[in-house]
């Protein structure tokens, strides 16, 4: 009965991050799945701030968040700014929930006061250490602590004189727990492993535990997919959803995003060592990937890939297509290596078959470097022509300065290696040939004509265009370049490069 209940249920997953500064890369993968999982279901994403850590809570952060959430294309459902009917959806706002939620848990005998102090425990914890042994509050020594169940008749007395408490799940012994991963399949814990968590903290406010499968069941979460080092607290949350004698959602655990190099766990750091961004928006000191001209779409196509795979070798997605796609069944177990070469070359096809009218309405702060006094014309030529090129949009500034200044130098290891096929007469012969205004899709032919009787390689009177042209031997094809240039200033540059040689 249960299970068609839950069959008829629609799909409902949560993104469920704490403000604890910015959005990482990781985080918004594990929001990308819920994203794309919601919509192949035709589901609901829902949008949880779990800021019920006052002391880790980071002020910029929730906004961050929804405008990184935003960006990127992967706009909630439901939401603090966008609340449905489950909400409040800031968990700070939800306190009288875990209230109500808790007594009920205290009433059923499966939460307990406990009125130890810190300080008692740590001592008690010393001592413990002392024998070479862990301390655990739990079955085993739960009657010779301060607690409710050791002292029934004080706590009243305790709780009136607003002596400071915590809530702790009373975890039965001897008993197994299954709970199943999605990603992983079975996994059977003992209860005796599992000590009596706190449930609700000294200061009112729920942990993350009791906080988050409260929240998963009123919200009528069905899904759970969330990053692997929350798989450790499943057989808690499995206890916390028997104690209440809820269905639990289904869970699936998120691998690791690991290095590029060497052995762990990605970090900031490694972005900043190795020059890529981990956040999606600038944050603090650090560009984002948008900084750095990452379209959103090619980002989560990329992310999509980073532990996940379509089963064929199709690699590029479009969200629409990603969202058909995806299935979690071919979500991997082991860690995914972050490759920021392999992120660099999907944005690179992304550009690719972007049109770019969309380009330059999205991405201005990009195309800024091509001048606004020049005609529409010669910025979306400039562009085209360098667009093949391009990995990352911010690269349009420096590929594109070929178009604003004339060479300063020219690269003096080719003018070296040319000096004996004369590029100043070749160049004096582009100059000929611009002075006669012969079209630019012409000047093969002709210089290829004056070159029956000069007899010179092909090769070199091409580099000497191209140094008198642009300084050195990069860049797009010259003849392009010198069509979009026009013929003055092209010219000039000749010129400037036939008098620098004497
Ligand atoms: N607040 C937790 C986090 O910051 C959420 C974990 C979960 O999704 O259950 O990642």
């Amino acid at each position: 009965m249960l299970s068609l209940t839950k069959k008829i249920m629609s799909v409902r997953v949560r993104f469920a991050p704490s403000p604890t500064g910015a959005l990482h890369i990781g985080g918004l993968r594990t929001a990308l799945y819920n994203y794309l999982f919601a919509k192949k279901n035709t589901g609901q994403f829902v949008l949880r701030i779990e800021d019920t850590d006052q002391n880790r809570k980071v002020d910029q952060a929730e906004a961050y968040i929804e405008d990184a959430l935003k960006w990127s294309g992967l706009e909630p459902d439901e939401s603090p700014t966008k609340p449905g009917r489950f909400g409040p959806y800031r968990q700070s706002e939800r306190k009288h929930i875990y209230q109500k939620h808790i007594e009920s848990l205290i009433e059923k005998g499966k939460a307990y006061y406990a009125f130890d102090t810190p300080e008692e425990l740590s001592k008690i914890r010393a001592d413990y250490e002392r024998q070479k042994e862990t301390f655990k509050y739990g079955a085993e020594n739960r009657m010779n602590l301060k607690n409710a169940l050791n002292l029934p008749r004080e706590t009243t007395e305790k709780l009136l004189n607003e002596i400071p408490y915590v809530i702790r799940l009373k975890v039965d012994v001897g008993k197994s727990i299954k709970v199943k991963d999605g990603v992983r399949g079975y996994i059977e814990i003992q209860s005796d492993e599992i000590d009596d968590k706190i449930l609700m903290k000294a200061d009112g406010m729920p942990t993350y535990h009791f906080a988050n499968v409260v929240d998963d069941h009123l919200m009528e979460i069905t899904h759970v997919i969330r990053g692997e080092e929350w798989l450790p607290s499943l057989a808690l949350h499995q206890l916390i959803y028997d104690a209440f004698e809820w269905d639990a959602p289904e869970f699936m655990h998120l691998p690791l995003i690991l290095k590029p190099q060497g052995k762990g766990k990605l970090s900031k750091r490694d972005g900043e060592k190795l020059g890529f961004p981990v956040f999606p928006l600038a944050w603090e000191e650090s560009e984002g990937f948008k900084e750095r001209g990452f379209l959103p779409e090619a980002l989560m196509n990329y992310l999509a890939l980073l532990g996940w795979n379509p089963g064929t070798d199709k690699e590029i997605f479009e969200m629409n297509r990603l969202v058909e796609v995806f299935d979690t069944e071919r979500i991997q177990k082991g860690g995914a290596k972050f490759d920021f070469e392999k992120a660099k070359w999907i944005n690179h096809k992304f550009l690719g078959f972007t049109d770019q009218k969309t380009i330059f309405e999205r991405f201005p702060e990009f195309m800024d470097c091509l001048p606004d006094s020049w005609p529409q014309k010669k910025r979306s030529a400039v562009y085209s022509l360098l667009r093949d090129r391009l990995f990352l949009l911010e690269e349009l500034k420096s590929q594109s300065e070929v178009f604003l200044e004339d060479p300063v130098e020219y690269d003096s290891k080719v003018l070296n290696k040319i000096q004996k096929n004369d590029p100043k007469k070749i160049v004096a012969q582009f100059c000929k040939m611009v002075k006669e205004e012969i079209a630019v899709k012409d000047w093969k032919s002709k210089i290829q004509e004056w070159n029956e009787n000069e007899k010179l390689p092909f090769g070199a009177i091409m580099q000497s265009l191209r140094l008198a042209i642009v300084g050195n031997l990069s860049g797009p094809d010259i003849f392009d370049v010198c069509e979009i240039l026009g013929n003055q200033v092209t010219l000039r540059r000749l010129e400037k490069f036939y008098n620098h040689q004497n």
